[in-house]
């Protein structure tokens, strides 16, 4: 999931289908987008094909809103698998790809893996850019990071939540969502332990954000009808009939 930052720079180049690719980036500000060196790309692309190029260089591609493979449900890791180098590869990756944005939650189909494993921390760092009065109405606070495989997430009580929320891949988008106050998530860790996580406030909709896309569902999907704005505009005032932000 995006962060509730305001961000004034944009990507310059349109998103492809080749998930894998390797980008070239400078080293991002603490909360600016990944830059691409355009300079560089096709050498670093010649580069990875010959192995010349260093791995800590190449980060898997958010995929964008608009790629049909965003819609497709992800496949559950075998238990015996996630010990794979793969797997742990995948998870590595996540990490790295999910903080450089940065965001605060991502899941393995937004950069082109079609398994159910999401990762998710939230920070002091991060909150920073929000006003104590939003966090206290989110619910928000910071917790380490958790990847969590074959997640299976269960609604607890009955209190729901109205507010708005990005993507990492919808960028430079919001809208409310009405979310599951409290959840309770259970699955594996990264070393096959199985975990259960009581989750409220901030980190319930997190989690329920990240599972959504291993169900091919998007915020878009379930957003509230008409609250969809840039990330510019979130302040303005919502249209007539919206609901008021919170919990109820
Ligand atoms: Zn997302």
């Amino acid at each position: 999931m995006e962060l509730s930052i305001q961000r004034f720079t944009h990507r310059i180049l349109p998103s492809t289908h080749h998930y894998f690719k390797p980008i070239s980036r400078t080293r991002p500000g603490a909360f600016r987008p990944p830059v691409r060196d355009r300079s560089s790309g096709s050498a670093a692309r010649a580069g990875w094909f010959l192995g010349m190029r260093e791995k800590k260089d190449v980060l898997p591609e958010i995929v964008k809103a608009g790629d049909p493979v965003l819609h497709e449900p992800a496949q559950e890791v075998r238990p015996e698998e996630i010990g794979s180098k793969r797997i742990q590869k995948i998870i590595d990756e996540m990490v790295k790809v999910m903080r450089a944005a940065p965001g605060v939650g991502l899941a393995a189909p937004q950069i082109g893996i079609p398994l159910k494993i999401i990762v998710l921390e939230d920070t002091i760092e991060y909150m920073r850019y929000t006003t104590k009065e939003e966090i206290k109405a989110q619910n928000r606070q910071p917790f380490d990071l958790l990847v969590v495989i074959n997640p299976k997430l269960k609604r607890k009580g009955n209190q729901s939540a109205f507010f708005f929320e990005g993507c990492l891949s919808v960028d430079g988008f919001r809208a409310i969502v009405e979310r599951h106050s409290e959840v309770e998530v259970t699955g594996f860790d990264r070393f096959g332990q199985a975990i259960k996580v009581d989750a409220s406030g901030w980190q319930a909709r997190i989690f329920q954000h990240e599972c959504d896309h291993l169900d091919g569902t998007l915020y878009v999907d379930k957003m509230v009808p008409r609250t969809f704005r840039t990330v510019e505009n979130l302040d303005l005032p919502l249209a007539a009939g919206c609901p008021k932000l919170g919990a109820r």
